[in-house]
C-alpha cells in the first residue's frame, strides 16, 4: 500500500488551511509517521546490543526532519561535505556521523576530518594513503563483485563503481592498520528498494562471512558491520511492507550464530533513507491545465523538478485527488509538468477521477529522494518543504525557491530589471 491511511486522514484534516497559507505545490512530511517508522526500526533490532541506524541524509536532507532522526538517537549517513555539514548543524559529532564517500577529493577529507571527525568509510584501496590522518577507526566498502546479483535500480555489483574487491579487501585493512588504524567496521550497500528482506538477510550473512575470514587473517576484530540501507517501500497499491519484525530475526539468528563461533560480535548498522522517510511525504500540486489531443493530459502546478523518479526511473507513485475516490467517474490521463522534456509526467496513462481545475492531487511517498533530487533545469524553482507535526499544525521547513535564487550565482550586468 501506499500512503498510510492515518497519514491520509491527517492531512485530509489540514490540508485546505494548509493550501490556503501557503499556496500549492508543496512536499509535506508526517512527523507522527516517521517516528512510527523509526520507532519500529528500533523495536525490530533491539534484541542486538548496539544496533545504530544511520539515517542516509540524501533521501531528506533537511535539517528539521533529521532533528527527529537525531532524537530517536540515530546517527547519519553522509557522502559529501555539505552533508556532513548539515548534520554537524544539528550536533551529529564523531561517531553519531559515517562518511561514506566515493571519488572522494582532497577537500573532503579535511572536512570529514573537522569538528571531531566521523567514522571514516573508504570506498577504494587507493584512498588509504589520501586521507591526510589516518583515525583509529576506519571501514571499508566491500563490493562483492560476481559473488553476489545486484538490483534493479543499483545494478549489477560487477559494473557499479563502489567499493573494494573481494581480492582487495584483506590488504585494504593491512594498509589501514599499517598506517596506524586500530579499530575496523565492514560496510556495504548492495540493494535499493528491494521489498524482499530476504535480500538484505543474506547480505549480512555475506558480510559476516568476509569479516570473519578477514578477522582470522588478520588477527582483529570488528567494531560494526554496516548492511547498508536499500530497504523497499511499497510504491503501488498491490505491494506490500517489509516485515522489519521479521528480518531483525533473521539477522539476529546469524549474529547470534557469529558470536558462537566466534566468541565476539561486531555492532549492526544500517543506513536507511527510503524506507525512514519515503511513505511520510506527499506532493501536493494544483491541477492548472487540460489538454486533449492525441492523449489526455492533466497539467498541474509542479514538475520534475520536484520529484524526478518518474521521468528518471519510470517509478510509479500513487495519486490520488482531494475530495475524490476512486469510484467515480475515471479517465485515462498522463499527468504532466510544464518542463520541455517529455518525461517530466508524473503518471502516464493512469485511470485517474476526472478532475477540474483547481482540483488538488496528492501524489504520494515523496517523503525520500523527492524533494532531494529536484534540479533548475529549466528555470524550473524548488518547491517548499513542511512538516505536518503530530499536534496537527503545520510548519514550513523549507522555503520555495525565488527567481532571485535562480539569479544568485549568475555573474553578469543586467541591461534592465
Ligand atoms: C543512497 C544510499 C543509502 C540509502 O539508500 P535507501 O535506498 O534510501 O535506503 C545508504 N547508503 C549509501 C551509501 C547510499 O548511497
Amino acid at each position: 500500500m501506499p500512503m498510510s491511511q492515518a497519514f491520509e486522514q491527517r492531512l485530509s484534516a489540514v490540508i485546505d488551511k494548509t493550501i490556503q497559507q501557503f499556496g500549492t505545490p508543496f512536499h509535506i512530511y508526517d512527523e507522527a509517521g516517521i517516528k512510527e517508522t523509526g520507532e519500529q526500526v528500533k523495536q525490530a533490532f533491539a534484541r542486538m546490543e548496539g544496533f545504530r541506524e544511520y539515517f542516509a541524509v540524501k533521501a531528506l536532507p533537511n535539517p528539521t526532519v533529521m532533528t527527529l532522526m537525531k532524537d530517536m538517537g540515530f546517527g547519519f549517513d553522509c557522502s559529501s561535505s555539505p552533508e556532513l555539514m548539515l548534520a554537524r548543524q544539528i550536533n551529529s559529532r564523531g561517531d553519531d556521523l559515517m562518511f561514506t564517500s566515493n571519488n572522494t577529493s582532497p577537500e573532503q577529507f579535511l572536512t570529514a576530518a573537522e569538528n571531531g571527525g566521523c567514522i571514516l568509510n573508504l570506498d577504494d584501496i587507493s584512498l588509504i594513503d589520501k586521507v591526510p590522518e589516518m583515525p583509529e577507526l576506519i571501514c571499508f566498502r566491500y563490493n562483492p563483485g560476481p559473488r553476489r546479483k545486484g538490483n534493479k535500480i543499483i545494478g549489477n555489483p560487477v559494473e557499479a563503481k563502489y567499493g573494494v574487491t573481494h581480492e582487495q579487501i584483506e590488504s585494504a585493512y593491512q594498509k589501514a592498520m599499517d598506517r596506524g588504524a586500530t579499530r575496523f567496521g565492514m560496510h556495504t550497500m548492495l540493494a535499493s528498494n528491494e521489498l524482499n528482506f530476504e535480500y538484505i538477510v543474506e547480505t549480512t550473512r555475506m558480510l559476516l562471512g568476509v569479516v570473519e575470514e578477514i578477522s582470522l587473517k588478520l588477527n582483529i576484530e570488528f567494531e560494526f558491520i554496516n548492511i547498508g540501507g536499500g530497504l523497499g517501500i511499497p510504491y503501488r497499491p498491490e505491494q506490500n511492507k517489509i516485515d522489519v519484525k521479521a528480518m531483525g530475526e533473521e539477522i539476529f539468528e546469524l549474529m547470534e550464530l557469529f558470536k558462537k563461533k566466534n566468541g565476539w560480535i561486531p555492532r549492526l548498522f544500517m543506513e536507511s533513507g527510503r524506507y525512514m522517510t519515503g511513505p511520510h511525504g506527499a506532493l501536493v500540486t494544483k491541477v492548472i491545465n487540460h489538454k486533449d489531443i492525441y492523449r489526455k493530459y492533466v497539467g498541474v502546478d509542479a514538475s520534475m523538478a520536484a520529484l524526478m523518479r518518474p521521468g528518471m526511473y519510470d517509478a510509479y507513485h500513487h495519486i490520488h485527488i482531494h475530495g475524490k475516490d476512486e469510484t467515480m467517474d475515471t479517465e485515462v490521463v498522463d499527468v504532466v509538468g510544464p518542463l520541455c522534456e517529455n518525461n517530466d509526467k508524473f503518471a502516464v496513462q493512469r485511470a485517474l477521477p476526472v478532475t477540474r481545475e483547481g482540483d488538488i492531487l496528492i501524489i504520494h511517498d515523496t517523503g525520500a529522494h523527492g524533494h532531494a533530487m529536484g534540479f533548475n533545469y529549466n528555470g524550473q524553482l524548488r518547491p517548499q518543504e513542511l512538516l505536518l507535526r503530530t499536534d496537527g499544525t503545520v510548519a514550513l521547513i523549507r522555503r520555495k525557491e525565488t527567481v532571485e535564487d535562480y539569479f544568485a550565482t549568475l555573474k553578469f550586468d543586467a541591461l534592465s530589471v
